[in-house]
C-alpha cells in the first residue's frame, strides 16, 4: 500500500479499517443482483522478489465472505470509456486518453479543447494546471 505515513493516519482517524494481506477475489450479490459481500483471501509474505519486495502468496482455503453494502474500487485511474464511444470526431488513444495538442490543448475536434490527466494519463495537479492556462489562452485566439 503504497502512501506517505500522514496519508494512512489520517485514513485510520477517518475509521478506514485497513485489512492488509487481505486479497479481494470476487464480489457477490444477493438474489435481486445488489451486492452483498466480498469474497477475500487471506495473503501471506512469500520471498522477496528481484525488487527486494517481498511477495504475496494466497494462503489455500483462507477464503472468507465480508459483508459490504457498497464496494467502490479506488485502485488505478484510466479514462472513462464513454468519452472515446460516445463523442463524434473526437480522437483517442489506445488508452482511451484524448489527443491534444501539447501547445494549444487543441483536439480533433473544432472548438473542443482538453488538458490534464484525460491527456496525459494520471499526472499531477501542477501538469494539469498548466494545460489549463495553456488551454485558456488558445481558446482566447479561438473565439477572437
Ligand atoms: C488518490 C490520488 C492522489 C493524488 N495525489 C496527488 C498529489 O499529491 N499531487 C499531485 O500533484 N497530484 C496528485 N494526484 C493527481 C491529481 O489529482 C490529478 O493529476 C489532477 O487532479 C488532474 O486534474 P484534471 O483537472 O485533469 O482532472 P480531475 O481533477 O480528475 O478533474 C476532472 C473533473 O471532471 C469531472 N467530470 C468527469 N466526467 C464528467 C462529465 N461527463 N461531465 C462533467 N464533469 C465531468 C470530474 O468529476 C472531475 O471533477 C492524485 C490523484 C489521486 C487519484
Amino acid at each position: 500500500m503504497p502512501a506517505r505515513g500522514e496519508e494512512s493516519e489520517n485514513a485510520e482517524e477517518e475509521g478506514i479499517q485497513f485489512k492488509l494481506l487481505t486479497n479481494p477475489v470476487r464480489i457477490l450479490a444477493n438474489e435481486a443482483g445488489w451486492v452483498r459481500a466480498m469474497e477475500c483471501q487471506r495473503m501471506e509474505l512469500g520471498e522477496p522478489d528481484a525488487s527486494g519486495r517481498r511477495r504475496p502468496i494466497a494462503v489455500a482455503g483462507s477464503e472468507f465472505e465480508l459483508p459490504v453494502d457498497i464496494v467502490v474500487i479506488a485502485v488505478g485511474n484510466g479514462a472513462n470509456p464513454l468519452v472515446a464511444s460516445t463523442t463524434n470526431d473526437l480522437e483517442t488513444n489506445k488508452w482511451g486518453y484524448v489527443v491534444a495538442d501539447e501547445k494549444t490543448g487543441q483536439t480533433s475536434r473544432p472548438g473542443v479543447f482538453a488538458g490534464g490527466d484525460i491527456v496525459t494519463g494520471a499526472a499531477t495537479v501542477i501538469l494539469a494546471m498548466g494545460a489549463g492556462k495553456r488551454a485558456a489562452a488558445a481558446i482566447h485566439q479561438y473565439l477572437k
